[in-house]
């Protein structure tokens, strides 16, 4: 036995002790005194292919493909996957990141964007870094606390904080190196995406596009935090000092927007994807949707609002724009383009293409050649009504009448959420085959009447979401999708019966990765996807899973903490939320998986009330416009996520305007909303809530 397996064992109860093979255990990288991920510099991650064992930039390469050559687990072999060990994150929010393994180390982060460096082997902490995040950053997420993951390079860990701050951290020790701030911090920025490193350089974007910011991403000096250059990605201020190599992008941008967008943000934050080709010298970045949403407010004599909802090539040293390539011209439905880029080489008509691949929200998979960014082909990969086709000449959506619900409200598909979402998707060179987390969205948009901007970090979407305040009577589902980029078609679909499930990972082993918003981890062959293996974990699975080998054995490890988007708005099995997890299996591990138990709530108890019906419905228009994207549709809870406030005690009931009007728990991360309602709005909403929470005591 491995002296340090066998001390790690002496360490942890129970530890499970693999028997290495004895050729690969000369070849084991980490020499113990070796500071982790000293040699990941630019030639290791333009190969990171080559380093087949490690996982060592977010989607594995820069082509961000998810796939690793690793076939100990395999199709045969998968039945005998067992847990080998666990490590708690001790939080109880939403777990999103794709962990980095390197020189035997795990690198992840958690909710509120704490940084763990993990014994790979046994999963032992060696150290964590809390960036302590004030809690009160919380209602400037949108969509969780969540953090997707960390950046290594030349000894270095790199962490974009929820607070809008980017860190370099010694990855021996966890000491911080450096840390600058990356945004107005008076605003509702934040950052819950993971850097990438290109050419010593650290880049990082961020959120905020629901609640009026101006998006845009920026590249920093990995050694010193020196910034490099910024890229906005939409035009502000007409009267704005432009930097000459951005000049050109601007100006072509401002002449597609109408009206005084700057006075109200603009949107296009890029908040998570990018991928780098290292031949063409091109960063490519997915940019999010329009702030406002709605298109009549934001830009009122329409336009198509570049850099919205588009794909940008840009030159890594000065960030000058390459090529753009927009999805949704003109954006009005929180349609971002930001979701998952992969970068591959297909043969299509017989052509050899460098391609880019990105399935975005708006529910078209697109195949762009990534030299100029023409259109290689887009087809529809979940159900679309939003429009007909995308025109293969212009490059631009056929839209369906009415869509623009202008004149009257739309039902339509997908919806905000997206037929995919952040989670990202796979492609396997060997099936030739992109794996995506897809699902069946629909929405109702509406006009907001009167509508103001609030800068006080409220949603400002320009979207009336009273139109949406029923309780749903069914969760939209979703499905693991295997899609043809070639022929633009369908190759088999695994339906499950949530939308809302994890990013995938495909290897040589002819298998497909997924965790599942159900809360089990499976295992798919890559070929049929038919079912092989899988495991109950308890809780809803929504980040991607990777695998690394050390000392000859096969990892597959997976973080299990339920949140984001969906579930704020009360998408939720009903499973337990805590508490967050990295779980990591490989062949014969015998540790017993941890099973989360829902504690059901006891039955409120009735609150009196002599509310009106009426008061009640303008409470109930109230809370969807206000209060549901946070504590769901219809008061339906968090997702398990933020309390349920139908279960509130009655002292909560009590200092009800306190909490909502003068942001009593603002410091928790629930704001006052004084700019936005009278002290008579919140009485509504009491009311509501109130009548909502007697109707789950009066049924039980
Ligand atoms: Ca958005």
């Amino acid at each position: 036995m491995n002296r340090r397996v066998k001390f790690a064992c002496l360490l942890l109860a129970g530890c499970f002790v693999f028997q290495p093979n004895t050729e690969a255990q000369k070849k084991s990288a980490a020499s113990p005194r070796q500071k982790p991920a000293a040699k990941i510099d630019d030639a290791a991650l333009k190969n990171a292919e080559a380093r087949t064992g490690e996982w060592i930039t977010h989607g594995r390469n820069y082509a961000e493909t998810r796939f690793s050559p690793l076939k100990q687990i395999n199709d045969a072999s998968v039945k005998d996957l067992g847990l080998a060990w666990t490590f708690d994150t001790q939080t109880d929010r939403g777990l999103e990141a794709t962990p980095i393994i390197v020189d035997g180390v795990m690198f992840t982060t958690g909710s509120w964007s704490i940084v763990f460096a993990i014994d790979a082997r046994t999963g032992k902490q060696l150290w964590t870094w809390d960036p302590k995040v004030p809690h009160s950053a919380g209602a400037k997420a949108c969509c969780d606390v969540v953090n997707r993951g960390v950046a290594v390079y030349k000894g270095r860990v790199y962490v974009g904080t929820l607070d809008g701050r980017l860190a370099a951290l010694d990855a021996a020790t966890g000491a911080l190196v450096w840390q600058v701030v990356t945004v107005d911090q008076t605003k509702p920025y934040t950052i819950t995406a993971a850097p990438r490193v290109v050419k010593g350089k650290v880049l990082i974007g961020n959120g905020g596009g629901e609640y009026g910011m101006r998006g845009y991403f920026s590249a920093y000096d990995a050694a010193t935090g020196k910034m490099a250059w910024r890229f906005y990605t939409v035009p502000g201020d007409p009267n704005e000092v432009v930097p000459a190599t951005m000049k050109p992008a601007m100006d072509k941008a401002a002449q597609t927007w109408t009206g005084e967008w700057w006075k109200v943000g603009g949107g296009g934050t890029v908040w998570d994807s990018m991928a780098y080709d290292p031949e063409l010298d091109l960063l490519y970045v997915g940019v999010g949707n329009g702030s406002p949403w709605n298109q009549h407010v934001r830009s009122p004599g329409g336009g198509d609002n570049l850099y919205l909802s588009s794909i940008l090539a840009v030159r890594p040293e000065t960030g000058e724009l390459v090529w753009h390539y927009q999805t949704t011209p003109g954006d009005t439905w929180d349609f971002t383009a930001t979701q998952h880029i992969v970068l591959a080489d297909l043969t299509i008509n017989g052509r050899q293409r460098k391609a880019l691949m990105q399935a975005p929200k708006n529910g078209f998979f697109y195949v762009l050649d990534r030299a100029t960014g023409e259109l290689i082909s887009a087809e529809a990969y979940v159900t679309v009504t939003w429009a007909k086709g995308v025109d293969k000449k212009t490059g631009r959506p056929i839209e369906t009448v009415g869509v623009r619900y202008k004149d009257a409200p739309i039902g339509m598909q997908p919806g905000p959420l997206g037929g995919h979402n952040w989670q990202p998707m796979s492609f396997n060179p060997a099936t030739g085959l992109v794996y995506i987390p897809a699902q069946e969205t629909m929405f109702g948009y509406a006009q907001q009447k009167n509508f103001k901007f609030d800068k006080n970090g409220k949603w400002n979407t320009g979207v009336d979401f009273a139109i949406v305040k029923d309780p749903p009577t069914a969760l939209p589902t979703g499905h693991l999708l295997a899609w043809d980029p070639v022929t633009q078609k369908e190759r088999w679909r695994v339906p499950y019966i949530v939308m809302w499930n994890g990013g995938t990972l495909t290897t040589a082993g002819n298998l497909v990765f997924q965790g599942t918003a159900d809360g089990r981890f499976v295992a798919y062959s890559a070929d049929k996807g038919a079912k092989l293996w899988e495991v109950t974990v308890g809780t809803g699975v929504i980040a991607s899973p990777v695998t690394y080998e050390i000392d000859g054995t096969q990892y597959v490890s997976i973080m299990v903490g339920w949140g984001g988007a969906f579930a704020l708005t009360g998408g939720s099995l009903g499973l337990p939320v805590t508490p967050g997890r990295l779980l990591t299996f490989a062949l014969n591990g015998k540790q017993k998986v941890p099973v989360a138990v829902a504690k059901p709530l006891a039955p409120p108890a009735v609150i009196e009330s002599k509310a009106s019906a009426e008061l009640i419905g303008k409470g109930g228009d109230l809370f969807a416009r206000s209060c549901a994207v946070c504590h769901g549709i219809a008061a339906l809870g968090g997702g398990g996520v933020l309390p349920d406030l139908r279960y509130s005690s009655p002292a909560t009931f009590n200092s009800f305007q306190k909490i909502v009007l003068d942001g009593a728990l603002a410091s928790e991360g629930m704001p006052g909303f004084k700019q936005t309602l009278t002290a008579e709005d919140v009485d509504a909403i009491r009311a509501y809530v109130v009548s909502r929470r007697n109707e789950l005591a009066v049924k039980k």
